[in-house]
């Protein structure tokens, strides 16, 4: 478990002016020590805001005493960004609002959940179609601080493109509400204009540095930021390094009428980047892998009733949406010739029970593996990593020999179409050489992913275990940029210090496990 700081005082009360919730008991720490990920922090207490005056209150605090403040969701996210020594801060239900907020638009609370938001949306014949798994626990706070995606994403983007306004508190204590497309009238700290003035100058070398992936949830949003000129870009994505999220206002779209899934059953993962060069182009909402580790689980007979053969390898999910059920069924017809030469077997579904049947896999996958696979444990080190899609066949070769170099079995499913996969490796902690082991292939990823031009987060961020890397990904010029903008929005650096940028002395590994005190969903679900 990661140190504790001794900054800053914790009485029984919180600092003045903050009326919220204030705790310092081991038991109310522990709760927050842990995420969803392999990285554990005590912190030193734990707020919970009743009000966006209370946000205030505390982070003029802890700017003027130099109290880390770790702003957190529901936990859910992987890379320790929710973790973290100083003060953790939750949201009350004062910030669980989801509000209609006119045609295709919701104002929505930072503590609300994206499941609350999406039944609102469907109620009134719309949807949010960036549709993380974790839909049911991650709040918005935690979804626009990290760019969250999901299967939709192939299509759709990530939450990025539909955050429309936001509502912060930046590391000043100032409150500000950042609007799309506000142009020149933007409301920005002091300091940001000429950061954005420098930026600007270096814009062909950023341009040119920047990964040619479809998707990202690594560093800060510098090109989009060059592309549309709008703050609001770069707040989305910042991991609580930037600001205090209160509240966003968010586009949604309409819901299709139809939809229908093509299974493709691979004979090995050497067919997937085959398949999915095929795949993408032809412009499907979902193109999502589950591997045989996965289907494993499968009962044999929901399998069998899907028509995925036993010893499929793995299996890519792909999604046709329309108004017309033919059309639909057309679509996915062409869709299965398409990529015949690459499938070990291809089915069709549209009864929406049994595609409800088959996405129960793929959601599930996360869960079952925190969960299941005792004594060995799923360990989320290398599990966002996203590479321009022309190297995803390489990047699952290599990763398979790093693996096997090391001796560690994983499970690989995700985001194939978006070249993004989430790689858990299933560690066996009664081994003496674990921890070498991990760092290893860690290691050994890092330098596969720089290779071939990716980053290591295509939707769950940097936190405090890729920090370290960033300047291996990004290079010095784009890093200093970075630092540029978090010291213009966090003078006093206490914003998640350690999440995203680095710290000195900072290792990816500072804080991994215990692990028998893991993220685990606040109430049942279904994992049949
Ligand atoms: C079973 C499972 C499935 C998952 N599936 C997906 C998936 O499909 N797609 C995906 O993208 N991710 C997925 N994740 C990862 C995770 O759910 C997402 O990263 C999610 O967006 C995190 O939301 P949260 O509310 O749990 O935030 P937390 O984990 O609490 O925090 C995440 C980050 O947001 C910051 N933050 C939180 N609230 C605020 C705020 N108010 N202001 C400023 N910063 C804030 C935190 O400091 C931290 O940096 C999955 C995780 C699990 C456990």
């Amino acid at each position: 478990m990661g140190e504790e700081v001794a900054a800053g005082p914790a009485t029984g009360k919180g600092p003045s002016g903050f009326r919220g919730a204030w705790w310092t008991d081991v038991a109310a720490r522990e709760r927050f020590a842990a995420g969803s990920g392999i990285l554990r922090w005590m912190p030193r207490a734990v707020a919970e805001a009743h009000a966006p005056e209370d946000v205030v209150a505390l982070l003029r605090w802890a700017a003027a005493e130099g109290v880390p403040i770790v702003p957190r969701g529901g936990g859910t996210a992987m890379p320790g960004s929710n973790v973290g020594p100083g003060v953790v801060l939750v949201f009350g239900p004062g910030f669980a609002q989801v509000e209609w907020a006119g045609p295709g638009r919701l104002r929505v609370g930072v503590g609300a959940t994206l499941a609350a938001a999406q039944a609102e949306a469907n109620r009134r014949g719309w949807r949010f179609p960036v549709d993380p798994s974790s839909a049911p626990w991650c709040t918005w706070g935690g979804a626009v601080s990290t760019n969250a995606a999901g299967p939709r994403t192939v299509r759709f983007g990530s939450v990025r493109r539909w955050v429309e306004a936001i509502d912060l508190v930046g590391g000043d204590g100032g409150r500000r509400v950042l609007r799309r497309d506000a142009g020149g009238a933007v409301d920005a700290p002091t300091g940001f204009h000429a950061w954005a003035a420098r930026l600007r100058a270096d814009a062909a070398l950023v341009r040119s540095r920047w990964p040619r992936v479809t998707k990202n949830s690594s560093g800060y949003a510098l090109r989009e930021f060059l592309d549309g000129d709008d703050l609001v870009d770069l707040l989305v994505g910042a991991e609580g390094t930037l600001g205090i999220l209160l509240a966003a206002e968010i586009a949604l779209t309409r819901r299709p009428a139809h939809e229908g899934l093509l299974l493709v059953a691979l004979p090995d993962l050497e067919a997937l980047g085959s398949a999915v060069a095929v795949l993408r182009p032809l412009g499907p909402a979902t193109l999502e892998l589950i591997d045989d580790v996965l289907l494993a689980r499968v009962p044999s007979e929901e399998r069998a009733a899907a028509g995925v053969p036993a010893d499929a390898a793995g299996l890519l999910l792909v999604t046709a949406e329309g108004e017309d059920e033919v059309a639909v069924r057309a679509t996915l017809a062409a869709w299965a010739d398409a990529v015949r030469p690459w499938a070990a077997a291809t089915a069709t579904l549209t009864a929406p029970a049994a595609l409800a049947a088959v996405w129960r896999w793929r959601r599930h996958a996360s869960l079952r593996l925190a969960t299941e696979y005792a004594p060995r444990v799923s360990m989320q080190f290398i599990e966002d990593c996203v590479v321009p899609v022309a190297a995803l066949g390489a990047f699952v070769r290599g990763l398979r020999d790093i693996l096997a170099a090391h001796e560690l079995p994983a499970a690989f499913f995700g985001h194939a179409g978006d070249g993004n996969l989430h790689v858990n490796p299933l560690v066996d902690v009664r081994r003496p050489d674990w921890r070498t082991a991990v760092r290893a292939v860690l290691e050994a990823t890092v330098e596969q992913v720089v290779r071939l031009g990716g980053t290591l987060s295509g939707e769950h961020g940097d936190g405090r275990l890729r920090a370290p890397y960033l300047e291996r990904i990004w290079g010095p010029e784009l890093v200093a940029h970075f630092r540029g903008l978090k010291a213009v929005w966090d003078p006093a650096n206490v914003l998640n210090p350690g999440v995203k940028l680095p710290v000195p002395g900072q290792d990816p590994l500072d804080g991994l496990g215990p692990f028998e005190t893991g993220w685990r969903p606040p109430r049942p679900v279904d994992v049949a």
